[in-house]
């Protein structure tokens, strides 16, 4: 009888495990892009970049958008928009194969369709040509909606070097700025930010 108990709760004890890491990878990831969602984001750039500002690494963060997204919604529907969206998280995925990131890069969405990321060991100038790749790569990207159109987009993309003080909150506001910057400036683009532009 003591034989079946222990194997009983053996397994009972295994179920309960594999519940909690699907529970916790619920929590902290996006179930449309596979990205990290927001909570997951802040919960591990906070800690990578305590270690950034301890240790003096170069580091950078970036906010990146769609440009008029709402025009593909409205073109292919929301579904079609969806399928856009996940194939960019594809091509952002650090654990994807063909991916345009590090595989040390961490990558959330935001909100909607906004795209943060936080670049360890990556200085501005590392950070702006990871950026212009993303960008250019995104306008050539097509996504085929149900095997028959291909939607076309380009995105905006904000970037911010990380000092030696800031809290994680402050560096997102200002890529976020940088990125609003692209906007105004015409989207497609990657902007930096300055002091000056703040
Ligand atoms: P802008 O160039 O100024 O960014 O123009 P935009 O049309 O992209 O404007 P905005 O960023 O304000 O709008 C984002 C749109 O994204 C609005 C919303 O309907 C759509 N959206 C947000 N989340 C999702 C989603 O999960 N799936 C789909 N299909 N659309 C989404
Ligand atoms: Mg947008
Ligand atoms: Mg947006």
């Amino acid at each position: 009888m003591a034989e079946y108990k222990d194997i009983y709760q053996d397994v009972y004890r295994k179920r309960l495990e594999s519940r909690k890491s699907v529970l916790k990878e619920q929590v902290l990831n996006d179930p449309l892009t596979g990205l990290y969602n927001r909570r997951g984001f802040m919960l591990l750039a906070t800690k990578l970049l305590n270690l950034a500002q301890r240790e003096r690494f170069p580091t950078s963060a970036m906010m990146m958008d769609i440009d008029f997204f709402k025009r593909i919604n409205d073109q292919y529907e929301h579904e079609g928009g969806d399928l856009v969206l996940k194939e960019i998280s594809r091509l952002l995925n650090p654990e994807k194969e063909d991916t345009l990131v590090r595989k040390s890069d961490l990558i959330g969405r935001w909100g909607g369709e906004e795209i943060v990321f936080f670049l360890p060991n990556t200085d501005l100038d590392g950070a702006q040509k990871v950026a212009e790749k993303i960008k250019d790569q995104m306008a050539k990207t097509q996504v085929k909606i149900h095997d028959k159109e291909k939607a076309s987009f380009t995105v905006s993309i904000g970037v911010v070097q990380i000092g030696e003080k800031e809290p994680l909150e402050v560096l997102i506001g200002r890529a976020d700025t940088a990125m609003y910057q692209a906007k105004a400036k015409g989207r497609n683009r990657v902007e930096v930010f300055t002091e000056g532009n703040s």
